[in-house]
């Protein structure tokens, strides 16, 4: 299938006129064949110096596939063992790329989607994504999430000028890797529901359109589960249009608003290793697990609106010295004062609060309950207890409380710091 960006970036009834920044788009079993053809007499026949980034994974798993490819190109395979986009990472492909490279082929999941944006946005080179695994949403967007001296940032960077998802090569991928693919976008149930709370509450900017897109999105994976872990080749591509959708409604919005909130801001804060040790799992396996924990507290407010227990108050804040503690000791609080500086709870009157709890509850009521959350992703075996991650069933409550100063992006977790929950 061949997604037609165009169809996304006309102006919209939210006022604004979206930007999409990728070219061309194929899902298809064979696209890299198709490539192929681009790169010998196509569009971009123009680029004559390639550098292909890929893993000692991805290289083996795409060797026969696209030997025509890494003939033409310079071929740069990183040690997949501890593999991040981290400045060890940058620093092997600039010590090793040629001089005259012109274009960079992603061959792979995540982390070399990274690290090759990452190059070329510095280097002002296009690239272009080859995604080995349906395992995230990042494959389009234009942040790079990279590692620098041990902290995860976001650092502004490129969107693919093209994607080739060559269905014979991610239908395939480790099924670990599709399940968490599942994960990251299951974690839109949270973050959209946190977008509309955020538009309610202070009149954020807001594309219903977009959501739409994000739901349908979410919907079609949802009905199909079973098939995609089975490596079913037209479900495993309706997860990968999905990802790529999630990762345009990022471009369109120009961050990563429609697609990251409360439960990406658990993960942020596991990655910063704070309250815990580094945890050894997937970034989409990460996320479920935060989905589920923002699940049932969601839930847990809701039923306390809907019972006449929760009531807005004036925003105190509580946190200052755990604050301290958490973030002081790892040198990270200047850092943490400076992205919730001013604090965006300030903003809001609680008596609009007040009068805005049952749309709130109304939109959380929507969700699926964890049960059902819970049994969805169980089927597919994703991620989603503490336990799954390694995690300690202590780390909880300070996750929840913390998770929000991650980023300075409201979400219901956070609107909770001024709310009043009795009756329990
Ligand atoms: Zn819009
Ligand atoms: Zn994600």
């Amino acid at each position: 299938m061949r997604v037609d960006a165009d169809d996304f970036a006309r102006p919209c009834s939210c006022g604004r006129e979206h930007h999409i920044a990728v070219k061309e788009i194929l899902i298809e079993a064979g696209a890299v064949e198709k490539l192929e053809e681009e790169m010998s007499d196509g569009m971009l026949r123009e680029y004559i110096s390639p550098l292909v980034i890929c893993d000692t994974n991805t290289y083996a798993a795409t060797e026969d596939l696209m030997e025509d490819i890494y003939d033409r190109c310079q071929v740069l395979v990183l040690d997949a063992e501890d593999l991040q986009a981290d400045k060890q990472a940058i620093r092997i492909v600039e010590n090793n790329m040629e001089e005259d490279i012109d274009l960079i082929l992603a061959v792979g999941a995540g982390t070399i989607h990274d690290i090759s944006r990452f190059v070329a946005n510095r280097y002002k080179i296009p690239f272009i994504s080859v995604p080995t695994a349906a395992s995230g949403d990042g494959f389009v967007t234009t942040v790079a999430a990279m590692t620098w001296d041990g902290v995860k940032k976001t650092v502004p960077s490129v969107a693919p000028m093209c994607v080739y998802a060559d269905t014979d090569i991610f239908a395939r991928a480790p099924k670990r890797l599709t399940a968490a693919g599942i994960s990251d976008l299951v974690s839109k149930y949270i973050c959209l529901a946190d977008w509309k709370i955020a538009n309610l509450v202070t009149g954020e900017y807001f594309c219903s359109e977009v959501v739409k897109l994000e739901e349908k999105a979410l919907k079609t994976v949802r009905s199909s589960l079973r098939d995609i872990t089975e490596g079913e080749e037209d479900e495993c591509e309706q997860l990968m249009y999905a990802l790529i959708l999630s990762g345009l409604a990022m471009q369109m919005i120009g961050n990563s608003r429609p697609a990251s909130c409360a439960e990406h801001h658990l993960t942020h804060l596991w990655d910063m290793e704070v309250i815990n040790d580094h945890l050894d799992a997937l970034h989409g396996e990460k996320v479920s697990v935060a989905t589920m924990l923002v699940l049932e507290e969601y839930k847990r407010i809701a039923a306390a609106i809907t019972q006449g227990r929760c009531h807005a108050k004036t925003y105190v804040n509580e946190d200052e010295k755990l604050l301290e503690e958490t973030f002081g000791k790892k040198g990270l609080l200047e850092e943490i004062r400076k992205e919730n500086e001013p604090e965006i709870l300030r903003e809001i009157q609680p008596a609009h609060l007040e009068a805005c709890l049952p749309q709130i509850a109304e939109i959380i009521d929507e969700l699926p309950d964890e049960q059902e959350l819970f049994h969805m992703l169980e089927k597919v075996d994703c991620a989603r207890t503490v336990y799954d991650i390694g995690l300690d069933e202590a780390a909880i409550l300070p996750s929840l409380r913390l998770a929000p100063y991650t980023r300075k992006r409201l979400s219901l977790l956070r609107i909770s710091k001024m709310l009043e929950i009795r009756g329990e």
